[in-house]
């Protein structure tokens, strides 16, 4: 008989807390906006460096500020008198973002060594910060048929190039200033996130969503029939952004985690032409692939191993990627129409 799951320790949250969640104006930072939200927090603070008009979501009751959070004193600005600091703010994309524009990704360094320094100044109590599964050792990932990667995989350090590194050196500040210093700090690894009121479109967006994009033009302009990058036998596992928001809650307000690096991801592996059969059940066709094998296509696999987040949390990210892009297919769909008719979109 398996063991029953472990009762979570999480500490209780008043909801007075002042939370600031910068990069909110993108599709994680908006979308933990409105979870905290929905949840009664009173005093939420989002900030980003985009202007207002371009933001994502804009959640009423939410303060929003526009600040470019790479020059320190901007980062003093947004966490004065802040109780928690959710750091999301990062210059990033898909594939075709991150392994084109590696010294945009590792700038986000200053991001990360500004906020961090101005939060532990400001007696900031609990501090989160959004790594990455591409901190993970590239070697480790070579076959698409991979082992999923367990928290200690990261080192022997070999990550994705610029985007991997930055992320591998901040988790490493969040490591010292609670070492040095005795400052709170929360880091996930997350795995691809995919969901409503994420980027669909113009370069940035990953996988799930740049797929539902083709699929609905194919049927739009009638052609039916899209390119795919590689050839569709890498394998990547997707969370739900629900599952994601709800991580973030529980692993910051979580003090076993302190200063330990944990995977936020689903174990549900599938290639990317296992992904395009899911969206064409839920489109309701059936498309001509075509592979471009000259575009970017990342590692040959990669998983979550969910053993860690499990023991400590007994939960994982769960919502199965057929359900998560049943949601996720409307919206694009809606987002696309919405283009063409010249209305304003996410992207
Ligand atoms: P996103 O691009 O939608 O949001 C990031 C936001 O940060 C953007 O709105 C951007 O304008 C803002 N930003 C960039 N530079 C800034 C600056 N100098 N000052 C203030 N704001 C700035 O990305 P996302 O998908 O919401 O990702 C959020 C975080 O999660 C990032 O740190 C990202 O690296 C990490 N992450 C995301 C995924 C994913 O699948 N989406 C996977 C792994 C890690």
């Amino acid at each position: 008989m398996s063991p029953s799951p472990k009762k979570t320790k999480l500490v209780t949250v008043d909801k007075n807390t002042r939370i600031l969640v910068a990069g909110a104006g993108g599709f994680i930072g908006g979308s933990l906006c409105r979870y905290f939200k929905n949840k009664g927090f009173t005093n939420i603070r989002g900030v980003d460096k985009k202007p207002l008009a371009e933001w994502y979501q804009r959640i009423p009751g939410v303060e929003c500020l526009c600040l470019d959070l790479s020059r320190e004193g901007n980062c003093r600005r947004a966490v004065e008198g802040m109780d928690e600091v959710y750091q999301l703010a990062a210059d990033m994309g898909g594939m075709g973002f991150i392994e084109r524009f590696r010294i945009e990704c590792l700038r986000s360094v200053l991001i990360n060594t500004h906020m961090i320094e101005a939060a532990y100044r400001a007696g900031v109590d609990r501090y989160f910060y959004s790594s990455s599964a591409c901190v993970y050792n590239t070697e480790l990932q070579k076959n698409p048929k991979i082992t999923a990667l367990k928290e200690s995989d990261a080192y022997p350090a070999m990550a994705e190039r610029g985007y991997g590194w930055e992320k591998l050196i901040s988790e490493m500040f969040c490591q010292e200033y609670w070492a040095e210093r005795g400052f709170k700090t929360f880091i996930a690894r997350f795995h691809n996130v995919y969901g409503p009121w994420g980027t669909w479109d113009g370069g940035r967006e990953k996988a799930p969503a740049a797929l539902c994009r083709k699929v609905i033009q194919a049927i739009d302009d009638g052609t039916r029939e899209i390119k795919i990058w590689g050839d569709g036998t890498r394998t990547r596992s997707y969370q739900y952004i629900d599952d994601c928001v709800k991580g973030i809650d529980m692993i910051t307000h979580c003090d076993e985690l302190i200063a330990t690096p944990i995977n936020l991801g689903t174990s549900e592996l599938v290639s990317v032409n296992e992904l395009v059969s899911i969206i064409e059940k839920i489109a309701g066709v059936k498309v001509k692939r075509t592979y471009d094998l000259t575009a970017p296509q990342g590692v040959g696999g990669r998983n979550s191993d969910n053993t860690f987040i499990k023991k400590v949390l007994g939960w994982e990210p769960n919502t199965p990627l057929r359900v998560g892009l049943g949601k996720t297919y409307p919206w694009i769909k809606e987002q696309y129409k919405r283009k063409k008719a010249g209305l304003r979109t996410v992207d």
